[in-house]
């Protein structure tokens, strides 16, 4: 379905990268993946991702908070057909308390990497006649949590990215759009269990259930692979007059 492309995925050695990542591959596509690291384990990654499903997958190191690096690393790809802007960090805490460094490291891998990384990858889509660009924004990108201002700030920016960057390529046969999830169980929303913990004087199955949950009328998390299916499916022809909007795998966060 996606033989002869090539999609780079930020952030992808972890979580819902990855899982897009294998999504993407799975559906035909050469793939690049990426992180800060440059571990002998990230390359083994990528030869396991390539061995798995049978197309090209490289490892390339680029660091998204730095403007360059996410320059250089579609430069480095190469070619880029499929753009997955997904590198996200988050930090909770009290506006009044909020480290000014992690404030603006959310600013720059949350949001800017994704201006830099379209940047560098819009010329190549337009000489390739098509391009596919989907941006990682989060149920955080349309609504709104206490303790969370740099990450709900950077995520709506990326849904304002989103909606910019489509209008200035409807001519072109190249789409963008968010896709917002809700909680997924990654890496990332582990690392948040004991700073709602101790927030909200809660155990670890409370905060899941009260707090994370509590948001998702589902009452499920949702799966790195189904947010990798919805990546293919924005890369797919019925997507090709989806452009500047938001997809929301979210168990019903957004609807409530
Ligand atoms: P994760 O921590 O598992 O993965 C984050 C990835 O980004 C990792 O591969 C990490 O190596 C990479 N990364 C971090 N800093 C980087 C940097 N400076 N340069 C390059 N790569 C860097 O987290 P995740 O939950 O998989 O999150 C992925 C994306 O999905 C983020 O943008 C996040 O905001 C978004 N998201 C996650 C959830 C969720 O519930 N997990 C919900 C909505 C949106």
């Amino acid at each position: 379905q996606l033989s002869g492309k090539t999609a780079i995925v930020t952030g992808s050695n972890s979580g819902i990268g990855l899982g897009v990542a294998e999504a993407l591959a799975a559906a035909g596509a050469s793939v690049v993946i990426n992180s800060f690291t440059d571990r002998d384990e990230d390359h083994a990654l990528a030869a396991r991702l390539a061995d798995e499903h049978g197309v090209p997958v490289r490892y390339i190191a680029a660091d998204m908070s730095d403007g360059d690096d996410c320059r250089q690393l579609v430069a480095k790809a190469g070619r880029c057909d499929i753009l997955v802007n997904n590198a996200g960090i988050q930090h909770v805490a009290a506006i009044e308390e909020f480290p000014v460094d992690k404030w603006n490291a959310i600013l720059a891998i949350n949001l800017s990497s994704a201006f830099h990384t379209t940047a560098a990858a819009l010329p190549m889509m337009r000489a390739a006649g098509w391009g596919r660009v989907v941006n990682i924004a989060s149920a955080h990108g349309l609504t709104a949590s206490p303790y969370k201002s740099a990450y709900v700030a950077a995520k709506h920016g990326v849904v304002g990215l989103t909606k910019v960057t489509a209008l200035e390529t409807a001519r072109d046969p190249i789409t963008c759009n968010a896709i917002c999830p809700g909680y997924v169980l990654t890496p990332l929303v582990e690392s948040q269990i004991p700073d709602q913990m101790k927030k909200h004087g809660m155990d670890r199955e409370t905060v899941i259930r009260e707090v994370m949950l509590d948001r998702q009328p589902s009452g499920q998390f949702a799966t790195v692979e189904q947010i990798g299916g919805t990546t293919v499916f924005l890369c797919s022809d019925a997507a090709e007059q989806i452009t500047g909007t938001t997809i929301s795998v979210d168990g019903g966060w957004t609807a409530l």
